[in-house]
């Protein structure tokens, strides 16, 4: 991995409109983020659903048009190119949706969707079926696979196939939006392997989208958690696992416990529903959901404060191994 980035995130909005009887108004899905991706690295934003994080990996693809910010990709600014401009840019930066069985087209054999690419991109030349080939061992099928239909593929086997056609104009940063959804446990550890295994022979980048902290602690070295479209904490993936500093990213990982039977967890309950984005909650955006809100933290929203590697929002971040306040302290 190196220190030179190749994807630049700047205050980056993406705002949606609410139609209203008598006005139009818009909701932040994106609430000005920025973050770096730097070459060879795995870095992963992860959140509830509705956090923001699909919206904000649109963004970065080009497949959502942002309100604010900027984003640059190997020294281009690429926020508010058009469909014909971000064309090239979809080779270097590829999007692998979640839905490994969905997301391909069922009438076409493996062997035409994993070359499918090249023939969007009009890329001439090439033995699309020696590029099928060499595809299909990359991620670990026989390449009799050419010619199986996805209804013919287990999810897992469909997930590569998958990994296959992202990889297969060689780009140099792949966007990952729950690469391990709906696979079983054994599976998804190979899938993870598999990606972690093609970013280093590769030199690839990847951004990982997910909601499963197992799948970040597996393969990210950083990560970034996401609450109502902002970075709550964010920083080297290990140092957020071992103690987290921020209410939220206890309550995530409390709720996703490591499978060590050796250890004991206490279980952060989250008391309320994450809130609309139409009517945020003032101040710090997650007192209404926080064990350990106190009365300052409605009034004044935190700013992020780097530690080190790490930043984190939150007016009394945590110290390590802290545990929720009992009813009876939170009363006191
Ligand atoms: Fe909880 Fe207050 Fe920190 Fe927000 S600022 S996360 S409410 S302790």
């Amino acid at each position: 991995m190196s220190d030179d980035p190749i994807l630049t995130v700047r205050d980056v909005q993406v705002s949606f409109p609410v139609g209203g009887l008598r006005k139009r108004d818009a909701i932040l899905g994106v609430a000005g983020v920025s973050f770096d991706v730097r070459r060879g690295e795995t870095f992963a934003l992860v959140g509830e659903s509705g956090s923001g994080k699909t919206t904000l990996a649109r963004a970065v693809n080009g497949l959502q048009a942002i309100s604010n910010g900027e984003i640059t990709f190997e020294g281009q600014r690429i926020d508010g190119l058009d469909r014909k401009s971000m064309k090239p840019v979809r080779k270097r930066m590829s999007m692998m949706f979640q839905d490994p069985v969905g997301s391909l087209s069922p009438r076409m054999t493996v062997g035409d969707l994993v070359t499918e690419p090249f023939r969007i991109h009009g890329i001439e030349g090439r033995n699309l079926r020696d590029e099928a080939a060499r595809l299909l061992s990359l991620v670990g099928l026989p390449t009799d696979f050419v010619s199986r239909f996805p209804h013919q593929l287990s999810g897992g086997q469909a997930r590569r196939v998958g990994v296959a056609r992202a990889i297969a104009l060689d780009p140099a940063l792949i966007i990952a939006d729950e690469p391990t959804a709906g696979l079983d446990v054994s599976v998804q550890g190979e899938v993870l392997n598999l990606l972690n295994d093609l970013r280093e022979r590769l030199g690839l980048a990847m951004m990982i989208i997910t909601h499963n902290l197992h799948v970040v602690h597996h393969v990210a070295d950083r990560t970034a958690v996401m609450y109502l479209g902002r970075f709550v904490e964010a920083g080297d993936t290990e140092e957020v696992f071992g103690a987290p500093r921020h209410p939220y990213t206890a309550a995530l990982l409390s709720a996703n416990p490591e499978p060590d039977p050796d250890k004991t967890h206490d279980r952060i309950t989250l008391p309320a529903e994450v809130p609309s984005l139409l009517a945020r909650p003032p101040g710090c955006e997650f007192h209404t959901r926080c064990p350990w809100a106190q009365p300052a933290c409605s009034a004044k929203a935190p700013t992020p404060t780097q530690e080190g590697t790490r930043a984190v929002a939150c007016h009394f971040p945590l110290e390590p191994g802290a545990r929720p306040p009992t009813q009876s302290e939170s009363a006191a």
